[in-house]
């Protein structure tokens, strides 16, 4: 569990985090989002206790960082995997970690298999390539089998297989009843992972809300494209929908002519069914090329919650 409370972060006179007030609670994954420089890598350096809070405090399993009796074995973190000595092996990087948190070897073995590095175990990381890096990393953050994770980008530099690879990993983590907490700016990735998601903009929070309702708030429209989308859009409004024209499209303004508008042109419609928008179609003579459900992604949320 983390719990972060009404927490300031000053670095001279710039305000990176202002009181902010969340919990990462255990048995889900948290998803950490915001523009850059929303105040996300701050806000996790105070968790791990590598920045002293301005004010308020941010709290792991009950206690500040430094007050943890285990703390390799309490929370793993990976804030910049481009941090690691070059020189060293991968199994000597983990090994000199391990050896400082009294953890044995055979841990090292096991990690390095679990984040699929174990072929590469003995080469210099100095060679590694960023997504192998990102592993290596992820490797050091599960030394201690900690009940808390802390990832900062985990995905960066990740092939499509690795992104894969990382989604069950962290939600089987989760599934153990861990606590994880993870930021990434990829966002279809975020929603097919993240059970929960945090949005801060300006260092302060904008939402604490579930992934599935976040997205049920922007799912309400439907897709409609027909060559007579400017008189369909007057009738729809007629009807109480709300219509804009979809992305790139000027088709749901008011027809200036009265005159049915050119072909093809789309148009997002709320506060109507599918079924309904197509029985005034056909009551207004419309054709209808196209009429869809449209789920929001959580890109355009984000987008939308952060403007
Ligand atoms: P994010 O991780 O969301 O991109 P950061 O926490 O890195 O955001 O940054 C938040 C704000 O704090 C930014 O304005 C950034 O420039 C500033 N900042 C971050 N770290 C430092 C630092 N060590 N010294 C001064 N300013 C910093």
């Amino acid at each position: 569990m983390i719990e972060v409370r009404e927490l300031t972060k000053m670095y001279g006179s710039t305000r990176a985090v202002s009181g902010l007030t969340f919990d990462v609670k255990p048995g889900q994954v948290t998803g950490f989002l915001g523009h850059n420089g929303a105040g996300k890598s701050t806000t996790m350096r105070v968790i791990l206790g590598l920045h002293a809070p301005t004010s308020g405090q941010a709290l792991i399993n009950g206690v500040r960082k430094h007050d943890l009796r285990d703390p390799m074995r309490e929370v793993g973190a990976m804030l910049d995997a481009a941090e690691v000595q070059g020189g060293r092996s991968a199994f000597a990087h983990l090994e000199a970690l391990a050896y400082a948190g009294g953890i044995g070897r055979r841990r090292v073995v096991e990690v390095l298999e679990e984040v699929g590095l174990a072929g590469a175990a003995r080469k210099r990381i100095a060679g590694f390539s960023h997504g192998m890096r990102q592993r290596l990393g992820i490797a050091a953050a599960l030394l201690g089998d900690p009940g808390v994770l802390i990832l900062d980008e985990p995905a960066n530099g990740l092939d499509p297989d690795g992104i894969r690879w990382l989604r069950t990993l962290l939600r089987s983590l989760a599934a153990e009843g861990r606590t994880v907490l993870l930021s990434s700016h990829l966002m279809t990735e975020m929603s097919l992972t993240a059970d929960r998601l945090i949005i801060i903009g300006q260092g302060r929070l904008i939402e604490d809300a579930s992934t599935a309702d976040l997205l049920a708030r922007f799912q309400s429209g439907v897709q409609v494209r027909s060559p007579h989308a400017a008189y369909l859009s007057k009738a729809l409004r007629a009807a109480g929908a709300t219509v804009c024209p979809a992305q790139g499209t000027s088709a749901g303004e008011e027809p200036t002519s009265g005159r049915p508008a050119g072909a093809g042109e789309e148009l997002l419609v709320t506060g109507l069914t599918r079924a309904a928008i197509g029985d005034i179609a056909l009551a207004n003579g419309c054709a209808v090329h196209e009429l869809v459900s449209r789920r929001t992604s959580l890109e355009e949320a984000f987008m939308e919650i952060t403007q």
